[in-house]
């Protein structure tokens, strides 16, 4: 069963008008700039908001220029 919650890029309620990619949330790509390749380092977790209300959290990683601007 494919899991559906994840297909779609998720609006971040701290972060207006932001979107994570589906490689992004599944920790295949920089949080941050969306790098698909390389080393990628745990950057902690992003919360998003799937409907009012109700969140799923995620953890992510980074690449290393970008794993202190992530946490
Ligand atoms: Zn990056």
């Amino acid at each position: 069963m494919h899991d559906r919650t994840i297909e779609a890029a998720l609006p971040m309620p701290d972060s207006p008008g932001r979107l994570f990619t589906d490689a992004q949330l599944h920790a295949r790509a920089c949080i941050v700039c969306g790098r698909p390749s390389g080393e990628l380092l745990r950057a902690g977790h992003v919360r998003t908001e799937v409907r009012p209300g109700e969140h799923l959290v995620w953890a992510v990683v980074a690449c290393p220029e970008h794993r202190g601007a992530a946490s």
